[in-house]
Order: structure tokens, then sequence, then C-alpha cells
């Protein structure tokens, strides 16, 4: 158990790569936070937890909203006695080129994928920084966080942005003991990119399949898509990593798509 009496607050844990992660580290031992903008899910989600044996609530959020982070953090510290992880995870995806995205759609990604890593990042030091126990907080990136791709501008613009907020809490954090990292991953097949297959198939004029071997996959070293379970077991090392030797860093997890 290595997350023993942990509290996680996971933003976007009702589905997909959260929900995995979850599921992991309700297993570790930690006590869990489903935070998403679906309560409904999120509570299902929790409920699925606590059958196992573990401790979960559901609370709602929407990331870009600074009062409903503040209240959900709150909520979930109180349930639990405080917050020892945070993994800002929740994420969409919007897809276009450039010369034709909206101005209203640009800002939409970067609230939910920036202001929502800020306000939840600024929620939960204040918990880690008061309980005097340390914290780990892991910013859900992408190969994205590293490199571009076509039509996906405030997607990668966001993306490489949760590098220098996790480089700057790392700095910040490290007299309280607080670490922070990115994780980088790959092609996931969860509901947010099962959407983008045939919409990008549509914009570029190819097949899906096409799009998931000469797109999604092309770079990879062997074709393979990479998997909730494998982004998880990479946050379980960032989370119950026990010193600041390990702070700062983003780990890509992408079937080496991208290499160092
Ligand atoms: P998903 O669609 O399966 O899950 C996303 C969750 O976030 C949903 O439960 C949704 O309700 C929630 N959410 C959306 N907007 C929200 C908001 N404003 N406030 C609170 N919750 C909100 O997606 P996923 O693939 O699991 O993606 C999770 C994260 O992983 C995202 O940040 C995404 O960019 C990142 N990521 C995904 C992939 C991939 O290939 N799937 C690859 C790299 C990075």
């Amino acid at each position: 158990m290595q997350l023993k009496d942990k509290v996680a607050y996971i933003t976007g844990s009702a589905s997909g790569i959260g929900k995995e992660i979850a599921i992991l580290f309700a297993q570790e031992g930690a006590k869990i936070i489903i935070a998403d903008l679906n309560k409904e899910a999120a509570d299902a989600t929790a409920a699925e937890l606590k059958a196992t044996g573990a401790q979960a609530i559901g609370v709602a959020v929407d990331v870009t909203n600074e009062d409903q982070v503040n209240a959900s953090v709150e909520e979930g510290a109180a349930a639990f006695g405080g917050i020892d992880i945070l993994i800002s995870n929740a994420g969409i995806q919007i897809v276009h080129p450039v010369e034709e995205f909206s101005f209203a759609d640009w800002k939409k990604m970067l609230a939910i994928h920036l202001d929502g890593a800020f306000l939840t990042t600024k929620a939960c030091l204040k918990h880690m920084y008061a309980q005097g126990r340390g914290g780990s907080v892991i910013y859900m990136g992408s190969v994205h966080s590293k490199e571009a791709s076509l039509l996906k501008a405030p997607y990668v613009t966001a993306k490489h942005g949760l590098i220098g907020l996790a480089k700057t809490v790392a700095k910040e954090g490290a007299k309280h003991n607080v670490r922070a990292n990115v994780i980088c991953p790959g092609f996931v097949r969860t509901p947010l990119v099962e959407k983008q297959i045939p919409e990008q198939a549509k914009t570029l004029g190819i097949s899906e399949q096409e799009v998931i071997k000469n797109v999604m996959l092309k770079e990879t070293v062997d074709g393979e898509f990479t998997t909730t379970e494998d982004v998880a077991r990479v946050a379980l090392m960032f989370a119950g990593f026990p010193t600041n030797a390990l702070t700062g860093q983003s780990l890509v997890v992408s079937h080496g798509w991208f290499m160092q």
C-alpha cells in the first residue's frame, strides 16, 4: 500500500485516465475525491470504489470556476482530513486549423487546461502547506506538452504551459516538501480520443483507420495505444515518491512516440 491514508483530489476522474488513477490509488490505500463536471458519473465512480472497500466521495466541479474549485476542495478535505495529492487531469479536446479556431473555443480550452490547473493547485496547496506533511501535485500533460500536431493549437499551447506551472510549483513547494510533476501520455483510447477519430478523419479527408494508423500512432515504436493503466502507474510513481529528488519533471509515456 504505497498511498495508505493519503487523500487524493482527482479532477476529471469520472472517466478515462482520471478514473483509472482513482481505481489504482484506492487499491493503494488512498482516500479518493472524484471531482468532475459530471456529478452523476462522479458519484457512480465513488460508489464503485466504495464497493471495493475503499473510501471515496464524488464532488461536483467545473475546474474553470474558482468558487466551485474552492468549495469542492474544502468538501473533500473536510470529509477525509486534508489533501495530500492533487491530480489536475480534467480536460477536453477541440480541433480546428488555427485560421478557423474561434476565439471562444481557444479561451475555453485554455480555461479548462490552464485555469483549471492553477485554481486546483492554489486550493490544494493551502491544505498541503498548512498540514505540514508534504504533498504531490501531478498535472496531466500530453506528448503535446513537448510536440505539436496539426489542428490542436490551444491544446498544444496549454499542455506546454503546464510544464512551466509544474516547475514553478516545484520551486515554491520544495520547502513544504510539496513536489510537482507532469505526466505526458501518448494517445489513450478514452472518450476524449474516440471523439477525435471521426473529427480528424473529416477534417483531414482520410478514413478513421488511417487517422489511427497514420496520424495517432504513426510515430510510436510499435503502433500501440498507451493505456489508462500505463498512465496510472506513472501517476502512482510520482504520488508515492518520498523526496524532493523527483520534482519539476515531465515524463512521457507514449510507446516511444516522443523520445526525450
Ligand atoms: P475523458 O473524456 O475520458 O475524461 C475527461 C473527464 O474530465 C470527464 O469525466 C469530464 O466530465 C471531465 N471534465 C471535462 N471538463 C471538465 C471541467 N470543466 N471541470 C471538471 N471536469 C471536467 O478524457 P481523458 O482522455 O481521460 O483525458 C484526461 C486528461 O488526459 C485530459 O487532460 C487530456 O488532455 C489528457 N490526455 C489524454 C490523452 C488521450 O489520448 N486520451 C493523451 C494525453 C493526455
